[in-house]
């Protein structure tokens, strides 16, 4: 069972290795009736309301039902491999989905590849091909900030690592390793706890947990008392969270770094990439896809994200939707299928501002004299240079 599900399940029966004035720590390591004591958890609130709001964004996730499409195909003379459609998942996907596109490429004999797209999926794509001593140039419409992957909630989304689907699972681990070499200010990548929230603890989180699903890791279920939150339980485990406009950025460096070109050009169809110097091309169009290629399974799933005035102090994410970083307070939530508007919805603005500020008003407030508990410091804005 996935952590987002465990929660919805309505049991009342409590788990009794989660109650009685210490916190359950449960993990691979550990057997579900191992009770650890540690010290009380201490957060500092999210301010969170209108008047705090800084910017808005939207972005489309490119989705496909049956997942993302890591195929090659032929056109005339060149060879197109598509690695595109990885609806929320892009972000955590990534380097994994490269990792594949960039064995496919390696049948070809040519070692000079053009990558279309300059979001998350073809600036890793960029990189791996570049690993294996490709020279790369990214063709694309537009680049950081403008894609949608800097509109992404950024998050690793650990349920990949359980995806039924081999090829999925197989790109998800190979991102979970390469995203935690990128932890640190440099990348925007880092670990957070985070907490999910409920009154009754599900009959089905010691079996969840019991089961330890790849990637759960410092998992904790905190009881009355033990955690600053307005409800009865808190569940906690760690994860790792991206910040788009230092990672994005970054990458876009390591390309260039490596000896690789971007170039901001737009295809209209795919006759125009015949006219591209490469005979390989690795297809990262994203969303864009659906038009130059004609996917029928591609759609949008609109997402809109509030960012709120920086709190370096906050350092812990609450599920669903509350992602701290450097340049301000995410609060998301929202998914809406088949929506192609980039048009802000008001209604789910109120809904996630009030969802979020009555969760943050019920908070604590932080114990005076106890540090202030989480992963470390928040990452740092580190010196990107936007002028140049
Ligand atoms: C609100 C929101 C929250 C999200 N949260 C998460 C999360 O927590 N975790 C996670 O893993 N994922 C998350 N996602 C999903 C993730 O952001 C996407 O899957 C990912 O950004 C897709 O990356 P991409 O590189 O395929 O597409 P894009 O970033 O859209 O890049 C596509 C590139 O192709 C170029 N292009 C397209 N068409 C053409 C053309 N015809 N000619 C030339 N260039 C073209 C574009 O200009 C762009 O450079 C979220 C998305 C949203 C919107």
């Amino acid at each position: 069972m996935h952590r987002r599900a465990f929660f919805k399940t309505s049991g009342s029966a409590a788990v009794a290795l989660a109650v009685g004035g210490c916190a359950s720590r449960i993990g691979p390591q550990t057997t579900p009736t191992q009770a650890v004591r540690r010290r009380l958890v201490n957060l500092v609130p999210v301010e969170c309301s209108m008047d705090r709001i800084i910017r808005t964004t939207v972005g489309l996730r490119p989705t496909r039902k049956s997942g993302f499409l890591l195929r090659a195909d032929r056109l005339d003379d060149k060879t197109v491999i598509h690695n595109f459609g990885h609806g929320s998942e892009g972000m955590t996907l990534s380097w994994g989905t490269g990792f594949l596109a960039a064995d496919l490429a390696m049948a070809h004999t040519d070692r000079r590849a053009a990558v279309i797209g300059c979001g998350i999926v073809g600036l890793t794509s960029a990189r791996q091909l570049q690993r294996r001593g490709f020279d790369v140039t990214i063709y694309a419409m537009a680049v950081p900030p403008n894609t949608t992957s800097n509109m992404s909630g950024a998050n690793f989304e650990r349920d990949t690592l359980e995806s039924p689907s081999e090829q999925t699972r197989r790109a998800a681990e190979i991102a979970y390793r390469e995203h935690q070499l990128l932890v640190g200010s440099g990348y925007g990548v880092r670990w957070l706890n985070v907490y999910t929230l409920g009154n009754d603890v599900p009959a089905a989180f010691a079996a969840w947990v019991a089961a330890a699903p790849p990637g759960l890791v410092g998992a904790l279920m905190l009881g009355p008392g033990e955690h600053p939150f307005g409800t009865k339980y808190a569940f906690q485990n760690s994860q790792m969270s991206f910040e788009p406009s230092i990672y994005l950025d970054a990458l876009m460096r390591d390309v260039l770094t490596f000896g690789g070109r971007i170039v901001v050009r737009a295809f209209e169809t795919p006759r125009d990439l015949m006219a591209l110097p490469e005979r390989l091309i690795v297809n990262c169009s994203g969303l864009g896809a659906k038009a130059l290629f004609g996917d029928d399974e591609l759609h949008p799933v609109k997402g809109q994200l509030h960012v709120l005035v920086p709190q370096p102090e906050v350092n812990y994410r609450v599920s669903p939707g509350m992602t701290p970083r450097s340049d301000g307070i995410v609060l998301g939530g929202t998914a809406e299928a088949g929506v192609w508007t980039l048009d802000v919805n008001e209604e789910a603005k109120k809904r996630i501002i009030g969802r979020n500020a009555a969760v943050f008003n019920a908070m604590r407030p932080p114990l005076v004299g106890v540090p202030i508990t989480g992963l470390g410091t928040p990452a740092p804005v580190p010196g990107v240079d936007r002028s140049s």
